[in-house]
């Protein structure tokens, strides 16, 4: 153990008694110490023996140390984001009784199985970052820890074969733009490029990184936490829109369904949606199962509703076109691979898809007219 982590807790006792943290109690009543961890109860003790009691619990002193002393900041979201890295439990926000939101699912370890766990390293995934957090250097820095970030993607990729960072900043850089070089106007979209490392971050790196890759998440998956995670939902965000914008509100109900299926199924967007179309009224879409929620209506969502409404403006008509079985057949398949994003993995060979381009284009060659449009009759004109 860290000498000066001994004096720092034994500062702190003469200073606060009671610590409680993380499993760990110290207690003095007159000048007898009571220490108390799962691993049993010293009483009766004097200042003078406690570092020999401490000793055998050199793990919650070390503990103690680098929350309170090196990552500090109680009640911040950085370090609840830090303590859900480690799977920490979750600590109260003060008493406040705003914690009832808390997933209950979520595994957490107590202090002896978490520096088992933090030699070889803890890892979770936030979106598609695979955080890993880890002790420098246990019996030299005590319970300093590092943490490491990269996609999961790479999880069994050697380090060597990557490009390795340490700059935060970078991570701005690389959130921009996706592996077929266009710009990634939502942020957590799951086009996250691969190939590269952020390593040996301390916490407050992390966090940093972690919120240019993904802006917002962590304060507020940490207000959802708290239960104090304040939503817009669509009509409300809708009708305080101004401009161009303005419109968007008219955006029938059942089209704010077929948007938000459209748009931010897990497929599409990292985030997990809880805003509905009103309090009480809520979409019947599922929200996904994103780590961290959205809040709102993005501007994306916002720009593509506008588009949406002026559409579902216009009157609905009956056209007359001859397709056969096959062709009407293909028209679901190419806007199914469209809406899905694979028409680059169809082989231009592959012509029993009805998406490949050679069927797509013998359908255009076929089917559509010299305005290249599809030969219909709109009934309207008999
Ligand atoms: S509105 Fe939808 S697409 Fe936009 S961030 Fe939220 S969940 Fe994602």
């Amino acid at each position: 153990m860290a000498t000066a982590d001994f004096e720092s807790l034994v500062s702190a006792v003469e200073s606060e008694t009671p610590i409680e943290f993380d499993g760990l109690r110290i207690d003095r009543e007159d000048d007898a110490y009571t220490v108390e961890t799962s691993e049993g109860t010293q009483t009766g003790l004097e200042e003078a023996d406690l570092q020999q009691a401490l000793e055998p619990i050199a793990e919650y002193v070390t503990n103690w140390d680098y929350w309170q002393r090196s990552v500090g900041g109680d009640g911040t979201a950085r370090r609840a984001f830090l303590r859900w890295c480690e799977r920490a439990p979750l600590e109260d926000d003060g008493g406040n009784g705003a914690d009832t939101d808390r997933p209950t699912d979520e595994e957490t370890l107590a202090v002896p199985a978490r520096y088992e766990s933090l030699r070889d390293g803890i890892d979770r995934e936030w979106g598609q970052l695979a955080i890993t957090t880890r002790f420098v250097d246990v019996d030299e820095h005590g319970g300093e820890r590092v943490y490491d970030c990269w996609h999961v993607d790479d999880a069994d990729t050697d380090l060597t074969d990557l490009e390795v960072y340490d700059d935060p900043l970078d991570a701005r850089e690389i959130a921009t733009y996706d592996e077929d070089g266009r710009y990634r106007p939502l942020k957590t979209a799951p086009t996250l490029v691969s190939g590269w490392a952020f390593t040996g971050l301390s916490g407050s790196e992390l966090v940093e990184t972690v919120e240019f890759f993904y802006p917002a998440t962590v304060a507020n998956w940490h207000r959802e936490q708290r239960a104090a995670l304040d939503v817009d939902h669509w009509f409300e965000t809708a009708e305080r829109q101004t401009g161009i914008y303005d419109v968007i509100d008219e955006l029938p109900r059942e089209a704010v369904d077929w948007m938000a299926e459209a748009c931010c199924v897990d497929s599409q967007c990292l985030r997990r949606r809880e805003w509905q179309y009103e309090e009480d009224d809520d979409l019947d879409v599922d929200g996904g199962d994103g780590t961290f929620p959205c809040r709102e209506p993005c501007s994306l969502v916002v720009a593509a509703a506008r588009k949406w409404t002026i559409l579902e403006s216009e009157e609905e008509r009956h056209y007359e076109l001859e397709l056969t079985t096959s062709e009407f057949n293909q028209l679901a398949e190419l806007i199914d691979a469209v809406a899905e994003g694979r028409t680059d993995e169809i082989r231009e060979a592959d012509v029993n898809d009805g998406a490949n381009r050679f069927r797509a284009r013998y359908l255009r060659a076929k089917r559509f007219d010299e305005e290249g449009s599809l030969e219909a009759r709109d009934q309207r004109d008999d």
